[in-house]
């Protein structure tokens, strides 16, 4: 039986903070496990994906078709399942994950609208889960982080001049609201990281995690 956590969010919502918490959560029970983040930018497979984050098909995300532009993701995954974690996988391995085919159900479905997102929705599960063969997740989490708190984290992370998505705030305030109506559809669980005293600290948000995927790591 596959333990596949898929963690989610828009950009600078505390992906990583979040499975380097899951990660020393399960070292700590003694749970061996694989992580994975995606995009894999060191890696040939993921050209076209940088290309098209630099700006070079379009200077925004929706000047790019979102049909291609997935494709341009999912070969990297591709690529990493069949390099990398196949085996750990078909093994039964706990998998943790950063962003995975359900990050162009956030970041590319929100390009369209209406029956025309439903359909690129199906089209992307079933391309990547059914016709590629790509693993599909036990559970997938999505950070709900307010648009306005990602812009702070984001501007307050070092050195960063941010790719076409990061720069584009009214496209990233859509992706939330896109994702939030497919959380509810594909039964994501949400974690909702702003409570009634503000934003929570990763180690509440964590807690709130670990109770999530207990049942799925077979840790409760
Ligand atoms: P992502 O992987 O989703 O892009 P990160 O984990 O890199 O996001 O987080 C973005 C920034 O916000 C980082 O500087 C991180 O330390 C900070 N951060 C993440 N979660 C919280 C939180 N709950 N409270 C305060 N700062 C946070």
């Amino acid at each position: 039986m596959s333990k596949f956590i898929v963690l989610e969010g828009t950009d600078g919502s505390g992906k990583s903070t979040q499975l380097d918490l899951l990660g020393k959560r399960l070292e700590a029970l003694g749970k061996k496990y694989t992580r994975l983040t995606f995009p894999r930018y060191d890696e040939p497979s993921s050209s076209l994906l940088k290309m098209y984050l630099n700006g070079e098909f379009s200077a925004t995300p929706d000047g790019v078709n979102p049909y291609a532009a997935s494709t341009f993701f999912m070969v990297d995954r591709y690529a990493s399942f069949k390099t990398g974690w196949q085996k750990a996988y078909e093994a039964g391995e706990i998998i943790i994950s950063d962003r995975y085919t359900t990050s162009n159900a956030i970041h590319q479905a929100s390009k369209l609208e209406g029956k025309e997102r439903e359909s690129f929705l199906d089209w992307l599960f079933d391309f990547e889960y059914g016709l590629i063969g790509l693993p599909s997740p036990d559970m997938v989490l999505f950070l709900d982080m307010p648009a306005d708190v990602t812009f702070r984290l984001l501007n307050k992370r070092q050195g960063e001049t941010g790719d076409i998505h990061e720069k584009d705030h009214a496209y990233l305030e859509r992706c939330r609201a896109n994702a939030l109506e497919i959380c509810d559809k594909y039964r994501w669980k949400k974690i909702k990281c702003v409570g009634p005293r503000g934003l929570k600290s990763p180690e509440e948000i964590s807690r709130e995690i670990f109770e999530a995927v207990g049942e799925v790591l077979g840790i409760e």
